[in-house]
């Protein structure tokens, strides 16, 4: 499938600024909007500066266009956010994603240093409906890992990314 990144770029200039507390549920609906680009697989990740509330970078799943089994939604914010600040202060970011991170971008996420992961969906709702997911929880993975201090915070708009990630089912399960 071809993933269409022109449409990608206005949500970048929904950015708000000079945002002191993070509006959690606003940047998840942005992330939702995101997703909705990769009917396949609607994970979507965006990431955003905690102290001018500026959304910085964003990533969608593009296993399919990319061919890299790697480019989950979280991966690919994370990589483009690199590659478009090199001096980021990676601790002062949060991380917002439709699905609960998978150990690899919870990986990501510790070794980044990002301060904060705000989901939607929970791994076990994934896993019950046939997606590939792990059963080892963010959450779980970010509190056994001595280096990391971040927190991982989920269900926020989960009755919407819920719906993504069902109103999408149909389509992957027929694909695979
Ligand atoms: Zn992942």
């Amino acid at each position: 499938m071809k993933i269409h990144f022109k449409f990608i770029t206005p949500i970048l200039l929904i950015a708000t600024s000079n945002t002191h507390a993070l509006n959690d549920a606003q940047y998840m609906q942005q992330a939702i909007k995101l997703a909705q680009h990769n009917p396949i697989f609607p994970f979507s990740a965006i990431i955003v500066d905690n102290k001018t509330g500026k959304i910085l970078c964003t990533g969608l799943n593009d296993i399919d266009s990319s061919h890299n089994p790697t480019h989950h939604g979280e991966i690919v914010a994370i990589s483009n956010c690199s590659k478009k600040y090199p001096k980021l202060k990676w601790s002062q970011t949060t991380i917002y994603t439709t699905g609960e991170p998978c150990p690899m971008c919870e990986g990501g996420v510790m070794y980044a240093g990002i301060s904060k992961v705000v989901y939607g969906t929970s791994m076990p709702w994934l896993l019950k409906r046939g997606y590939q997911q792990s059963k080892i929880r963010a959450k779980t993975l970010a509190e056994s890992t001595p280096f990391y201090h971040g927190k991982v915070v989920g269900g926020v708009l989960q009755e919407k990314t819920n719906a993504l990630f069902a109103k999408n089912n149909n389509l992957r399960v027929h694909k695979l």
